[in-house]
């Protein structure tokens, strides 16, 4: 099952068609992600089927090697964690009201995790070592 769903920044600046949502979310414990949001990141893949209107609002900052993350520039909403290579986009959950079956899927940087909060859902996880050997791999 996918998700299809239209939604907008806080401002409404940025309005966003995600056409495919994948149900089952991940949530990022690195410290870029939690330097970013504050907290985990819990994000949904939305794949490259993404449209994007007010992108001249848009700034993307170059975070790392692999990708970039972007933010309304009229009022900081988060909106996309997106990959150079694919084009994919993973996005804020939380910026997706109306998501039907949702399932906490992934922790990644589970090693990362500050010992001040933990889920009780039961996820796969994936450790900074297992995360690195999967990239090494895939290049
Ligand atoms: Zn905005
Ligand atoms: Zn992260």
């Amino acid at each position: 099952m996918t998700n299809s769903e239209k939604t907008s920044c806080l401002c409404g600046a940025v309005q966003i068609t995600a056409e495919k949502i994948n149900p089952k979310f991940t949530v990022c414990h690195c410290q870029s992600c939690r330097t970013w949001g504050g907290a985990p990141f819990f994000a949904v893949q939305c794949g490259t089927k993404v449209e994007i209107d007010g992108s001249d609002k848009v700034k993307e900052y170059d975070s790392s090697a692999w990708a970039s993350r972007g933010f309304c520039t009229e009022c900081g909403t988060h909106l996309f964690f997106k990959f150079k290579e694919s084009g994919e986009y993973n996005m804020p959950v939380g910026m997706f009201p109306n998501l039907k079956g949702m399932e906490m899927d992934m922790q990644y940087f589970s090693d990362l995790r500050p010992s001040y909060y933990c889920f009780t859902n039961k996820t796969k996880e994936m450790t900074t070592t297992e995360i690195m050997k999967m990239f090494a791999s895939k290049m």
